[in-house]
């Protein structure tokens, strides 16, 4: 009925193996429709105080399981997470504002994928050894799981990020308190419906709901919460240090990016253009991976804008449960004047927008009149001191430049606080190991974009993060190492 498809759904925060309900809640946005359909427990120290209480309880059991006990586990999960994969996907379009195709194709099955990969990884790690015949010693290092691990995550995406960390850390035998945004929370909640099923003991996962001031710090502070593991913005990551730093807190810090797309004359076209679409665009450009500065060689400088912007504009902008649609919503009403604003400020400094933002007219459907909708904007003549081209702006904004010499550009490309990922088109083999070695960026892409192997080290440099995360990484991370010697 329409009363009942009008509910708003109350999600419940999950501690100790149980729903539990909160004093007060927050609401949340469908961002298509910007109506509120859903509220978030608003928990804070207390919320967090019984959900840690329950994560200390379960960590003797836990961590005294063998790794293939885990795997096994986690294993379980990943299949009842990609048995209900539809569920996970609507849910996920609905509660960020994400189309139905991105959830679908990349946000669910790579939840599914982490818990798989560390299901497997946990199984191959060795520890050191070393012997010294002088001393008739042996060293060797022994790892073990640090305790409670707090995890904080972003809108951008949700249940991904969220995973990314959950899994490696109870893969290690940690226990965890998580916190997810407090505008993308509904897929955890849906998470926390399977973890029985899946054979995760009570206590072991345990959900927080609420905001970055209230629950988050609650975390951070913590005396019992030896180690934040956090993805989200620069500056909430400065907060994040100083409310930590009296308890000396283990940090592992994913944030922002300002991502350079290096394309020289020598470029296949046809490969570049589509993936710096994707890479400017996907995901409404609401991940931290990407492209915002296009630095393109004057040689195919004119061609690549001409065929770039003809492209740009063929992005289906509308609903998100639409299959046929490219961009949906930004996650809210502020982030959305937030991602135009840089626009304005943009032509104000004398920039000109080829398309999009103000340029274009934006065409929705009487649903979604209301919703947080952006079309795809790319701007030009713009200078490398403006904010466009040093701010992480976060939606679907790009900038495209030109650049003659291979060494102005990487200076140019290295000239912003932030040094997360960046990309290189060229076919010159030796130019692209040449450029790759001297960018400032914790990953390069050369003639590709967001190919990932989870078993290599992702994370930034600079103002983009502190520590990496991947099999290894995360192996390390998440547990505490010991040096141990005999002597014989
Ligand atoms: P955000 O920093 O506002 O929030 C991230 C999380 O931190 C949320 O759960 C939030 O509630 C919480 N939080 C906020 N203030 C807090 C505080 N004082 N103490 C503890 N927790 C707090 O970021 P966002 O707007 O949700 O996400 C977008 C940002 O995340 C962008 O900057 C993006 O680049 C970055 N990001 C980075 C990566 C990466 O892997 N490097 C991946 C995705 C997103």
């Amino acid at each position: 009925t329409m009363a009942n498809s009008k509910a708003l759904l109350v999600l419940e925060n999950f501690i100790g193996g149980k729903f539990v309900p909160c004093s007060s809640y927050i609401d949340s946005y469908n961002p298509s429709t910007g109506e509120v359909y859903c509220r978030v427990p608003d928990s804070g120290k207390e919320e967090v105080e019984a959900a840690v209480k329950a994560a200390k309880y379960a960590f003797p059991i836990w961590s005294s399981k063998s790794p293939l006990e885990r795997s096994q586990i986690l294993n379980k999960l990943a299949d009842l997470i990609e048995h209900d994969l539809e569920a996970f996907a609507q849910a996920e379009s609905k509660d960020q504002g994400k189309t139905i195709t991105f959830s679908r194709t990349v946000d669910i099955p790579r939840a599914v994928y982490n818990f798989r990969f560390f299901a497997s990884s946990i199984l191959h790690h060795t520890t050191e050894c070393t012997e010294m015949a002088t001393m008739d010693c042996v060293h060797y290092t022994s790892r073990t799981p640090v305790g409670v691990a707090g995890l904080i995550s972003p809108w951008n995406l949700p249940l991904y990020l969220l995973t990314w960390k959950i899994a490696p850390a109870i893969a290690c035998g940690n226990t965890v308190v998580a916190k997810p945004s407090e505008m993308t929370s509904v897929t955890a909640w849906m998470m926390c419906k399977l973890l029985e099923k899946a054979g995760v003991p009570h206590g072991v996962v345990n959900v927080v709901f609420g905001t970055g001031t209230k629950a988050g710090e609650a975390l951070v502070c913590h005396p019992d919460v030896p180690l934040i593991s956090f993805t989200g913005s620069t500056l909430t990551a400065q907060r994040i240090t100083e409310k930590s730093a009296p308890h000396c807190k283990r940090l592992s810090l994913e944030l922002g990016g300002k991502n350079p797309a290096i394309i020289f004359d020598d470029a296949d076209l046809t490969q570049c253009i589509p993936t710096t679409l994707r890479s400017s665009f996907a995901n409404q450009g609401e991940i931290c991976l990407c492209t915002s500065r296009i630095f393109v060689q004057r040689g195919v400088y004119s061609e690549f804008i001409k065929r770039f912007v003809a492209e740009a504009k063929k992005w289906k902008v509308g609903n998100p449960s639409d299959p046929t649609v490219d961009v949906g919503a930004l996650i809210s009403k502020e982030h959305l004047e937030k991602v135009r604003s840089y626009v304005k400020k943009a032509q104000a400094e004398g920039a000109r927008v080829l398309c999009g933002e103000g340029v274009d007219s934006l065409a929705l459907s009487s649903g979604n009149q209301k919703g947080y909708f952006m079309l795809p904007t790319v701007i030009t003549e713009v200078k490398d001191e403006s904010c466009c081209m040093q701010e992480e702006i976060f939606g679907p904004v790009t900038c495209v430049v030109a650049f003659d010499t291979e060494e102005e550009v990487i200076k140019r490309a290295n000239s912003v606080k932030y040094g997360l990922a960046a990309t290189v088109w060229s076919s010159n083999v030796g130019r692209v190991h040449r450029v790759a070695q001297r960018l400032q960026s914790g990953l390069v892409w050369t003639n590709c974009w967001l190919v990932r192997d989870l078993n290599l080290p992702f994370g930034g440099m600079k103002a983009s993060g502190i520590g990496r995360e991947g099999a290894k990484d995360s192996y390390e991370f998440f547990t505490e190492v010991k040096t141990i010697t005999i002597k014989h």
